[in-house]
């Protein structure tokens, strides 16, 4: 097995860690991905104040026919790639940073490669993070607390409606600074998208004009300097084209009437676009699909909505979940907003905003891509918790030191 640490430091960390996996796996077959671990920046003494930024890490443990040097070459070229320059000063912030930390049981001592990675001898981080791939020949690593942790996998789209009677926050941020210190908060907590929403789609809802929306957005976009990527939940042609030179890179249409020059734009611009279904009839999405791919939508930016909450009784909605993984079949990646919705207090007679309890409960089950909620922090913390007693890899120290016990069956 090769272990490969990957860290970032710059813009949006978690988006830098997928796009590396991602590049890697033209060379680098991943087994299994440790958390992401938000670390303080280890500076030498005299380093500028503006190089002190945490750090996201993680370690992958996968195979490779590459030798260290050719896979060295590969993951420096992927390094460059994500922009970092080839020059690039010792400890200033980066990118990406990927380093070779274990090769099999090889030792490497070269000039350009020491193997295994010299940072192991006193970062406990890197220690912890071998740890959850059941790599544990460096103790100790129990003293390791890390500033946060993420997970990659699912997504989370977090929700921030600037609206004045959203059913679970309406009014919380409706005050273009209030919006703002949501999205940095959502931001921190690891959201892959966060999601600004200027009008209500709960049932019964009054609807306000596209002017109207971009009224409400535009003193938070102005005052917004961040590195999420950002997303507009709307149905009007106009905002989605506001959106758009905004650097909006997300657009979660909930009718399916966009016109065809705005998704035309959408398509131009790389943006990825959820499209929605109302009701029960799923076949809509083939023809859905089959309409945006040929206005140019890439499969993998269209992302499919089975709707839960709209036109669906309360059966259909917790259908609406269970079919997530049958909508597979059509090539896209699928999200699911079930977040606070009504049909959670099928279970219990809750409040709307003291929903997160129930969403939780929904998503861990719930096979999608990407989950729009409004509890980032909580979910995340949930995730990492869940997927750190997924079955370990079977290396020679997890063969020796655990023994298998009958657990509900999970995959990595
Ligand atoms: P550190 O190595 O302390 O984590 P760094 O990763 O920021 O710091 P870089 O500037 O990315 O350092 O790398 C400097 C050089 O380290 C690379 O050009 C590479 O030749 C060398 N190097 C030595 N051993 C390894 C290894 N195991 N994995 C990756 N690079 C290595
Ligand atoms: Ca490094
Ligand atoms: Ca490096």
């Amino acid at each position: 097995m090769i272990f490969i640490a990957l860290g970032s430091n710059v813009g949006d960390r978690l988006a830098y860690l997928r796009q590396a996996i991602a590049a890697m796996g033209a060379f680098f077959t991943i087994k299994k991905s440790s958390p992401v671990f938000e670390t303080e920046a280890l500076l030498p003494e005299g380093s500028p104040p503006a190089w002190n930024r945490p750090h996201c890490n993680m370690v992958i443990a996968g195979e490779s026919a590459l030798s260290p040097e050719a896979l060295l070459q590969r993951l420096q070229e992927v390094e460059h790639r994500l922009g970092r320059p080839p020059d690039h000063l010792f400890h200033a912030p980066r990118t990406i940073d990927l380093d070779i930390v274990l090769y099999h049981n090889q030792k490497v001592q070269t000039e350009r490669l020491t193997i295994p990675h010299k940072g192991l001898e006193d970062r406990l981080f890197l220690r912890a993070l071998l740890a959850f791939l059941g790599k544990t020949p460096y103790p100790p690593e129990e003293s390791y607390i890390p500033l946060r942790s993420f997970v990659l996998e699912p997504k989370l789209v977090g929700i921030v409606n600037a609206t004045p009677d959203s059913f679970s926050d309406g009014g919380r941020h409706l005050n273009p600074d209030d919006a703002v210190r949501h999205m940095k908060a959502l931001e921190a907590a690891g959201a892959a998208v966060v999601e600004l929403g200027a009008q209500s789609t709960r049932p019964g809802y009054t609807e306000v004009s596209p002017q109207v929306e971009i009224e409400r957005l535009a003193p938070i976009v102005e005052r917004y300097q961040g590195t999420a990527c950002l997303g507009v939940d709307t149905y009007f042609d106009e905002v989605v084209e506001y959106a758009l030179q905004h650097s909006f890179l997300w657009m979660n249409d909930v009718k399916g009437q966009l016109c065809e020059t705005t998704i035309k734009k959408i398509a131009d611009c790389g943006a990825q676009l959820v499209t929605m279904l109302c009701g029960t009839d799923y076949s809509w999405f083939e023809e859905r699909v089959k309409t945006l791919v040929h206005l140019g939508m890439r499969k993998e930016n269209i992302l499919l909505d089975p709707g839960v909450g709209f036109g669906k009784t309360r059966s259909e909605n917790l259908d609406a979940i269970r079919l997530c993984p049958k909508l597979r079949d059509y090539g896209c990646p699928i999200l699911l907003g079930p977040s606070r919705k009504s049909c959670l207090s099928s279970f219990s007679p809750v409040a709307a905003a003291e929903r997160d309890i129930e969403t939780l409960g929904i998503c861990a089950s719930a096979e999608a891509d990407y989950l729009r909620v409004h509890a980032v922090e909580d979910h995340m913390r949930f995730f990492v918790a869940q997927q750190s007693v997924l079955p370990l890899l079977d290396t020679e120290d997890s063969r020796n030191s655990h023994k298998a016990c009958p657990r509900r069956a999970c995959t990595s």
